[in-house]
């Protein structure tokens, strides 16, 4: 008999990956258009915690009105003797995965950012009640990861519940991520990898080290290591970190290899310091974006709830769609809002010297990470909504990043015999994954330099009047 046999839908890793699109959603839990949600792993004492126990506090599934958009929240609370606080992080990334394998239900995201779907399809089937996710998390823990011997699951759509619990576990995911500041890269031999999102992102591998957190935000090297040493076999694993082959880019012999293998030879080489030429792959499921901006040759950062346009007129979500599905896409780097915390933060390009926007919500919420001599010369949304106020506020508040343009005007201040041999040498365009679509085929040129006799710049408007 099958571990699911009594729910309504299938249960299966060939569901993960699946999207429920907004036309067939029955319901959506938490989401962008909710300001509080939040999924929460928690380890009790064992008498604290009834093996198997599902609660539900707020309306079920059949009593939210078809199309709606709640607040959501789930706590996990598991007991076992050798279970320990160190591993809620490891158990809480687990509900992601598994919700995933329910047929029609869809999981992004994590911590204070989770976002789901039920579909109509799965609605009417029979899967209209809590009650059935907490038994599929249920037998999943406890298949899963044999040291968790009782899990009690709770599901909350009550929003005044909502509120209680939500700062409770934002300040538990604050504590989490305290504990695992300090460490450093260069002080571990050993860094880790997870390959959960590779349902949604084929050849994304996250490299885990003490200064640089998962893109998701929800595993730090301490739970890599928690989760590698629980379940070696599981989406986690340990990386022998190998010969160091570039210490300002963040260049490990034994992270090429394993990501090389892990991405199906797809990424050969990853620097984890910077989002130039090699920089981390981005998967789907990142609490922030980082991307270049040409026009001051520094780098903005916009993390998922933000709801405007950025300074260079895009959204978050046409920012992540260029980098998403585990590309690795020189200037844009999808991560976690702790890197930003970290000392190797972009330590390649500059670190906190190369940031010109973000967010005053980020702003506010990383600030005492923010050197004092540059955080109040980085512009957010209030300062600057296009590029041409950005470059004002920067030259205004003599950002450092502003050295950098008149080194660049000496450069093409150079004498015209020198600027003709860089024309010659330079290539005018290099990218580490460059697609193109001719006659039907999709070619993708790798590690691409472009060179060319004359580059000419049109604007849109120009090829309109023609
Ligand atoms: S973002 Fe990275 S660490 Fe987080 S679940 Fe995905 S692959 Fe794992």
């Amino acid at each position: 008999m099958s571990m699911f046999e009594d729910i309504p839908v299938e249960v299966g890793v060939i569901y993960e990956g699946e999207r429920v699109r907004k036309n067939d959603m029955q319901v959506e839990l938490g989401g962008p258009k909710v300001k509080e949600k939040f999924e929460l792993a928690k380890v009790r004492p064992m008498e604290a915690v009834e093996d198997g126990k599902v609660t539900i506090i707020g309306p079920d599934l059949k009593d939210i009105p078809e199309g709606s958009v709640v607040p959501f929240g789930i706590i996990v609370e598991t007991a076992g003797p050798t279970l320990d606080a160190g591993l809620e992080g490891v158990i809480e990334r687990r509900i992601h995965g598994y919700l995933n394998y329910i047929e029609g239900f869809m999981h992004l995201n994590q911590r204070y950012d989770i976002w789901m779907r039920l579909n109509k399809k799965s609605f009417q089937k029979g899967l209209n009640s809590f009650g059935y996710l907490g038994k599929v998390l249920y037998r999943l823990f406890k298949s899963e990861l044999s040291i968790i011997e009782k899990v009690q699951i709770t599901f909350i759509t009550d929003p005044a519940k909502i509120t209680e619990k939500f700062s409770e576990a934002v300040a538990d995911y604050e504590a989490r991520d305290a504990k695992a500041r300090g460490l450093k890269d260069e002080e571990v031999d050993k860094v880790y990898g997870c390959v959960l999102c590779q349902s949604f992102a084929p050849s994304h591998v996250c490299v885990i080290t003490p200064q640089r957190y998962s893109n998701c935000g929800a595993i730090s090297w301490f739970d890599g290591k928690a989760s590698a040493s629980i379940d070696p076999k599981g989406p986690v694993f340990a990386i022998e970190r190998g010969e160091l082959i570039n210490a300002e880019k963040g260049e490990f012999s034994g992270v090429n290899e394993t990501v090389k293998k892990r991405s199906m030879g797809d990424v050969n080489k990853v620097w984890l310091y910077t989002a130039f030429d090699y920089p981390h792959t981005s998967c789907g499921c990142f609490e922030a974006i980082a991307f270049y901006i040409p026009e001051v040759d520094g780098l903005g950062v916009v993390h998922r709830n933000f709801k405007g346009v950025t300074v260079n007129g895009l959204p978050f979500s046409t920012l992540a769609d260029s980098a998403a599905g585990g590309r690795q896409v020189d200037g844009f780097h999808g991560m976690s809002i702790e890197y930003m915390r970290s000392k190797k933060f972009f330590a390649a390009d500059g670190g906190w010297n190369r940031i010109v926007w973000l967010p005053k919500e980020i702003k506010e919420r990383v600030k005492e990470f923010i050197p004092a001599d540059v955080v109040d010369k980085i512009a957010t949304e209030e300062n600057a909504t296009n590029t041409d106020d950005l470059k004002a506020f920067l030259k205004d508040k003599n950002h450092p990043i502003v050295e950098r343009w008149v080194e660049e005007t000496a450069v093409e201040e150079a004498p015209a015999e020198e600027a003709q041999i860089e024309d010659q040498t330079m290539p005018v365009m290099t990218a580490s994954s460059l697609p193109i679509t001719a006659g039907g085929f999709k070619i993708i040129l790798k590690d691409a330099k472009i060179y060319a006799n004359k580059v000419i710049i049109k604007t849109l408007k120009d090829e309109k009047a023609k």
